[in-house]
């Protein structure tokens, strides 16, 4: 494992297991969440943005264009929501156009 995947595993392991002490349904209370900052050092770990779009598909480590995060595994709340919680920012709410790094297909 290199350098970079190492660093981005032990990471990704904490904000994971941040994400493990969310109380099941505390997806139902979206609107009262902060909006994630994309300035937020965790987000900028992640690569996170408000808009998809604005990202280069090819810099992704699992190219596809039509990422986003209301087609991400990780996306909780409601379909349709413009800002939603996302298991990997416990307490925030991301940009359904939004994406990040850990962006995982829906199964
Ligand atoms: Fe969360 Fe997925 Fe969006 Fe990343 S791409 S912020 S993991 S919903």
């Amino acid at each position: 494992m290199s350098k970079i995947a190492r660093r981005q595993f032990i990471q990704l392991s904490a904000v994971a297991a941040a994400g493990c002490l969310v109380r099941p349904g505390a997806d139902a209370y979206a609107q009262d969440m902060p909006k994630i900052e994309e300035s937020d050092p965790v987000a900028q770990s992640l690569k996170y943005v408000h808009d998809a779009s604005t990202v280069d598909a090819a810099s992704r480590a699992n190219p596809a264009a039509d990422q986003t995060c209301a087609n991400c595994a990780l996306i909780q709340g409601a379909d349709g929501d413009a800002w939603r919680p996302c298991q990997i920012f416990p307490g925030k709410s991301v940009n359904a156009n939004g994406w990040c790094s850990v962006w995982a297909p829906k199964a």
